[in-house]
C-alpha cells in the first residue's frame, strides 16, 4: 500500500538549481465524491498528485506539491506538462519573488504547478533564514488555536454515517452537499452527531438562487451550520450573488468564485467570507495575499485544500493567523501520506511535532516509501 502510487520520476537537471518532480498517487481512505463529481461516474478511491524538489548548489532542498484538480481542469500530465518547460537555472531561494515572476512568463495559468514550486522556493529560502515559513513571512502561529474542520464526501446515507462516528473526536464538520439525496444524507450525519458544529459545501451544486436560499433556509432551521459554501456556480451573475447574501440566513462563502486577491472587491459584495487554497492561487505567495486581501475588504476567510500529502497542508498551515476558518484535513482523508508535517490532534494543528524546526518542517515519513 505504501509505495502504490510512485509510477514516474522525471529529472531535470543543469545550472545552479536541480529540479526534479514525479508523480505520486495519494490512496483515499474512503472512495471520494463532491457535487460536480455525481455526473462523472461518482468519485475516486486514488487522487494523483506531483510531487517537487528544488537543490541548489550548496545541497539546500526545498519541497513542493501540486495538488491538481479536474474542478480546475487540471491533472498530474498538466502539471507535468508546465515542470518540464521550467528552465530551473532561472529559480533562487535568494530571490523568491524573481523566480515567480520568471514562472509567470512560462505559461499562464497553472496554478498546480506554480504552487509547487513556491512552495519548493519558500521551503529553501525560509530555510536558508534559519526560520520556519511563517517566521519568514512575517506570521506567528499559536499553539492550540487553530482547529481543522474534518470533511464528510458524499457518499451513501448509511456509509456518510459511519464516516461521521470514525471522526467523533473532530469537533467540526464539513459536509458537501448538492446531490439529489442532500436531506437524507444530511439526517444520516446529524444522527451520527446530533449538535456538531457543520460547514456545509454545496461545490456550485445548486442551480437558481431561488434553490440555493430554499437549501440554505432549511439548513438554517439546524441551528449548529455555520456557513454554506459555493450554493452556485462561479459563473452566477453578480446580481443574483447579491440577491442571495441580502437575505440569506446563513453567511454564504465563495470558494470556486474566489480565485486569487483580484477577485477580493467583487467576491465582498456577493459573499460574507471566502475560502482561499494553495493550489488554486498558484502557492504560499499568492494565498496570502488572497487572504490579506479579502481582510482588508472585511470578508471572512478560510484555508482549504484539496486532497493532499502533508507538504500542501503543512504549508497552508503556516498562513493560519490570517483566517477565521481552518479545513485543512486533505492528509488525514489518505492513507499512504509519504511525509510528516503539521499535527493533527482531535482537529487542533500543532507545530510542536514538525520534523524540522525551519522551512516548511517537512520531512520523509518514516516506514512510507516515496
Ligand atoms: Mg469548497
Amino acid at each position: 500500500m505504501a509505495n502504490i502510487g510512485q509510477v514516474e520520476r522525471t529529472t531535470v537537471p543543469l545550472g545552479r538549481m536541480k529540479l526534479t518532480h514525479r508523480r505520486y498517487d495519494l490512496a483515499l481512505r474512503h472512495r471520494w465524491a463532491i457535487a460536480t463529481d455525481l455526473n462523472q461516474g461518482g468519485g475516486k478511491s486514488l487522487y494523483p498528485v506531483v510531487f517537487v524538489e528544488l537543490t541548489d548548489a550548496q545541497g539546500r532542498t526545498g519541497l513542493g506539491e501540486a495538488s491538481p484538480s479536474s474542478q480546475y481542469h487540471e491533472t498530474h500530465a498538466t502539471v507535468t506538462a508546465f515542470l518540464q518547460r521550467v528552465d530551473a537555472a532561472r529559480l533562487s531561494f535568494d530571490d523568491v519573488a524573481g523566480s515567480m515572476a520568471y514562472l509567470e512568463t512560462v505559461a499562464p495559468g497553472s496554478y498546480p504547478a506554480k504552487c509547487a514550486l513556491n512552495l519548493a522556493l519558500l521551503d529553501g529560502a525560509s530555510q536558508a533564514a534559519g526560520q520556519p515559513l511563517h517566521s519568514f513571512l512575517g506570521l506567528g502561529f499559536r499553539e492550540a488555536h487553530h482547529a481543522t474542520s474534518f470533511t464528510i464526501g458524499i457518499d451513501s446515507p448509511e456509509m456518510m454515517a459511519s464516516k461521521t462516528r470514525e471522526a467523533a473526536s473532530m469537533p467540526v464538520l464539513k459536509m458537501k452537499l448538492g446531490s439529489p439525496a442532500d436531506r437524507e444524507n444530511f439526517a444520516a450525519v446529524r444522527s451520527a452527531a446530533p449538535r456538531k458544529p457543520i460547514r456545509v459545501d454545496a461545490n456550485a451544486g445548486w442551480k437558481t438562487k431561488e434553490e440555493a436560499l430554499e437549501n440554505i433556509e432549511w439548513l438554517a432551521r439546524d441551528g449548529f451550520i455555520q456557513f454554506v459554501e459555493q450554493p452556485m456556480t462561479a459563473e452566477t451573475p453578480e446580481a443574483d450573488w447579491t440577491w442571495l447574501k441580502a437575505r440569506s440566513p446563513l453567511p454564504i462563502f465563495g470558494d470556486e468564485s474566489y480565485q486569487s486577491a483580484a477577485d477580493a472587491e467583487r467576491c465582498a459584495q456577493c459573499f460574507h467570507g471566502v475560502n482561499v487554497k494553495l493550489v488554486k492561487t498558484g502557492g504560499v505567495s499568492a494565498g496570502k495575499a488572497a487572504l490579506e486581501a479579502a481582510r482588508a475588504r472585511g470578508l471572512k476567510t478560510m484555508l482549504g485544500c484539496m486532497i493532499e500529502s502533508s507538504i500542501l497542508i503543512t504549508a497552508a498551515a503556516h498562513l493560519a493567523e490570517l483566517t477565521d476558518y481552518l479545513d485543512l484535513d486533505g492528509n488525514l482523508l489518505i492513507t499512504n501520506d509519504p511525509y510528516q508535517g503539521v499535527g493533527c490532534t482531535a482537529g487542533l494543528l500543532s507545530f510542536h511535532s514538525l520534523p524540522h524546526p525551519t522551512g516548511l518542517g517537512v520531512a520523509t515519513r518514516p516506514g512510507v516509501a516515496s
